[in-house]
């Protein structure tokens, strides 16, 4: 990359001692500049160690028997609950460890009864996870009906607000696109769901890693997202919900208080989800992801993300061919920005980036509908931030995207 591409800062206020330092923690880091995160994030050492620290010093199971190493893997995995439970602000609710948010969302989409004519109300922004396992329902005879957004890629709630006047029994919103980046107003969706009777879940896959999230505060009734996204194991993600309204999806070990041939007396709390073995070692080291983001602070993480973005889009604007899809003010977004190049298709995009050792993601982003609503059927390329990126991460993108263009 030529030095003149490098492009020039302005005074930024981002460079502080923490996340100058942060890299160290993250050695996959060393070879890569990661800009994939709202796909996955990478995980930091703490949270690799906990899962060696699993194998090596008390790998059993959980919730059955009283030997020494189950007794240890209940406490930390049943701690590990509790600390989602306090970062989320929801210890008044019950938290469920799932392997994603996908099945944190179908969870609810199966555990809530359905009835003819019942109707849910979502959003053209939804991730395929947020959307197929209400399309689903079409066939028992639920309505879905679909709001869109506004031309500077804001939610239209007029439409929001219009589609409520008539009952609607659960409203499926995205906190923040995983496309566009808009963060939705899920506070003011929320008091407008509480007026009408109105169940809301908020599909947080990509709130939770990027902005300080308070379900108590949002007023929701389910809050679904992905460990995986926010420094923790694969395979792991959280439904939250506040009260535990939902038929279980699944049946079987570990989910009972008794059984006769008769009777089954279901457990109280999040074991009454989490049939069957789970995994104990991803929902432990979730449980140090979470330290180790709280420690950094999420206020300190959403400005830092939220100041290399509007630095990212505001370069990202100004050069030739490319067009941006993001909403114009910085406390409407989060770090995720989709941008395309005049005849350049984002898998080539993304393929000649990669070889320069930057990751971005390419294509529909899993949301079909909002890609072809944008006229967008290749696609956009997508950057997405995350709590180790940094200015000169940035920036060696940008003079790399515009020595890439410029060939
Ligand atoms: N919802 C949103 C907004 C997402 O961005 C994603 C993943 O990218 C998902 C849901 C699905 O997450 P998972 O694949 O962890 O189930």
């Amino acid at each position: 990359v030529s030095a003149q591409n490098i492009p020039t800062r302005e005074p930024l206020q981002i460079e502080q001692d923490i996340f100058r330092d942060i890299k160290h923690d993250f050695p996959i880091l060393g070879d890569v500049i990661y800009l994939d995160n709202a796909a996955t994030s990478c995980s930091p050492e703490p949270v690799v160690q906990a899962l060696v620290e699993f194998e090596h010093q008390y790998r059993s199971n959980v919730g059955r028997g009283v030997h020494r190493l189950t007794r240890i893997a209940t406490q930390r995995y049943w701690h590990a609950h509790e600390k989602v439970s306090k970062f989320i602000g929801g210890t008044a609710g019950i938290t469920v460890f799932t392997k994603n948010t996908t099945e944190a969302i179908n969870m609810v989409a199966y555990g809530l009864s359905w009835s003819p004519g019942d109707r849910i109300v979502t959003t053209i922004l939804e991730h395929h996870s947020n959307f197929l396992p209400w399309k689903a329902l079409e066939k028992l005879g639920v309505i879905v009906e679909v709001i869109g957004i506004t031309p500077d890629f804001m939610l239209d709630m007029e439409a929001f607000r219009n589609a409520l006047v008539t009952p609607v029994k659960l409203v499926a919103i995205t906190h923040a696109s995983n496309v566009l980046g808009t963060l939705l107003p899920v506070e003011e969706i929320a008091d407008i769901c509480r007026k009408c009777g109105t169940l809301l879940l908020v599909d947080g896959a990509q709130g939770a890693p990027h902005i300080p999230v308070d379900v108590a505060k949002i007023g929701c009734d389910f809050y679904c997202f992905s460990g995986h996204k926010m420094l923790g194991p694969t395979g792991t993600g959280v439904l939250w919900m506040r009260d535990p309204i939902l038929k279980p999806m699944m049946m079987g070990g570990g989910m009972v208080e008794s059984v006769t041939e008769k009777d089954i007396t279901v457990l109280e709390g999040y074991e009454q989800y989490e049939a069957g073995t789970p995994n104990i070692s991803g929902g432990i080291a979730l449980g140090i992801a979470i330290d180790y983001l709280r420690k950094i602070g999420m206020e300190k993480i959403h400005d830092h993300e939220s100041t290399l973005t509007t630095h990212l889009i505001s370069i990202l604007k100004t050069l030739d061919r490319i067009t941006v899809f993001a909403p114009p003010l910085p406390e409407n977004r989060i770090g995720v920005v989709s941008f395309t190049v005049e005849g350049m298709h984002p898998h080539e995009m993304a393929q000649q980036l990669d070889e320069h050792d930057i990751l971005v993601r390419s294509g529909l982003h899993c949301c079909h509908p909002l890609m072809y609503a944008l006229g967008l059927p290749n696609g956009t390329v997508r950057v997405s931030l995350g709590i180790y990126t940094t200015i000169d991460d940035i920036d060696l993108f940008i003079a790399t995207l515009k020595e890439i263009i410029a060939k």
